[in-house]
């Protein structure tokens, strides 16, 4: 048996699996596969219908709101949102190379301040004193830092409107959608196949930059056209659609934010006590998503040995980004809690053998 601890592509309920692989062959009774079906069809309609419906219910969004689903991944939307709420000056907070890489791109379009950076210590703690100016757009921040394994679990107060990356903690815990003007990550962390970005818009935040904006990256057009403006990802939808599903049918966020804390506890813990192992995060920022470690210092040669004993074991994706070394345990809402155990198990039969 597996363990998929996948940074994204990720981790799916196996059920969303079995119902993708079912529609390949046979969509809704049509006989023909959701590979091969017109995006107008009258059977593909019902598919987005329902995928922003459950959206929209298991998050909470208020009345106002728009939820799409694009192409082009998180890393488009870092100058979508750029082009479409910056109209003078945004703050952007630098917790990662993701929170970077949107910072950077927003520099394209009007003054960024940078209120607060943890680079200095290859971002293993979220800063937390800095000052939002009152006068920015919006106030741009990453929820969990999916390399470096720290989290903010908490929608920040802000003078200004929030814009959230939430690529790899979306539906991992209620969140109040009223406080953002935007939420957007990709899809191939914690939802779905890889192939798309969703976007939650809030409508009237919209229309109050002064330049023109590419038609294709205009919320605008995407909102008026039901993520159907162009041909859009539809086997990720109908994936999405299935893992939406599963989530409502599993008991939504709450459900989700108790098993991922429960996940977390214990992954730490073993962190914590094996004496062959320490994390990397801040304590009180680690994230519930992606848990890091490295080996202790005395034991630093024994990395690719736990790599290999854990491989064998059954254990699939849990080596740490280049950038920071080391392990990392992504721990997305479809992970069974049994392959929490199984780590646990193999970090101390190693710590046994040596
Ligand atoms: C993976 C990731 C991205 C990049 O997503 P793409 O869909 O590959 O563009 C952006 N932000 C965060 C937080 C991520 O984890």
């Amino acid at each position: 048996m597996k363990h998929n601890f996948c940074a994204g592509p990720a981790v799916l309920p196996q059920e969303v699996i079995e119902k993708s692989a079912k529609a390949v062959y046979d969509f809704a009774g049509t006989g023909i596969s959701i590979l091969s079906i017109s995006h107008r069809s009258k059977e593909f309609q019902p598919v987005v219908d329902e995928a922003v419906a459950l959206f929209k219910e298991i998050l909470d969004i208020p009345e106002g709101y728009s939820v799409l689903f694009l192409a082009g991944g998180a890393s488009m939307e870092f100058c979508r949102i750029p082009y479409n709420f910056l109209n003078k000056k945004a703050a952007y907070l630098n917790t990662g190379v993701w929170a970077k890489k949107a910072l950077k791109e927003a520099k394209a379009f009007g003054e960024v301040v940078e209120v607060a950076s943890s680079a200095e210590s290859t971002y293993t703690y979220i800063p937390k004193d800095y000052t939002i100016p009152a006068d920015a757009d919006y106030f741009h921040f990453t929820t969990n830092n999916t390399i470096y394994g720290t989290e903010i679990r908490k929608d920040l107060d802000s003078p200004v409107p929030l814009i959230s990356d939430m690529s790899s903690d979306i539906f991992s815990r209620p969140i109040d959608v009223s406080k953002y003007n935007c939420i957007y990550g990709g899809a191939q962390k914690n939802l779905a196949p890889a192939g798309m970005a969703f976007v939650i818009v809030k409508n009237d935040a919209l229309g109050k930059v002064d330049r023109y904006i590419p038609t294709m990256l205009n919320y605008q057009t995407h909102i008026d056209n039901g993520s159907m403006f162009n041909t859009p990802p539809t086997f990720t939808i109908y994936s999405a659609l299935e893992s939406l599903r599963w989530l409502k049918a599993q008991g939504g966020v709450k459900e989700m934010a108790k098993r991922a804390e429960a996940r977390a506890a214990k992954l730490y813990g073993e962190i914590d006590r094996n004496r062959m192992f320490v994390g990397t995060a801040n304590a009180e920022d680690r994230s519930y998503m992606n848990i890091c470690w490295v080996m202790a210092p005395e034991y630093k040669e024994l990395e690719d040995e736990f790599m290999n004993f854990a491989k064998g074991q059954g254990m699939v994706g849990i080596k740490g980004h280049r950038s920071v070394g080391g392990f990392r345990a992504s721990c997305y809402n479809a992970l069974p809690m049994e392959s929490v155990d199984a780590l646990i198990a193999c970090m101390k039969e190693f710590e046994a053998k040596h």
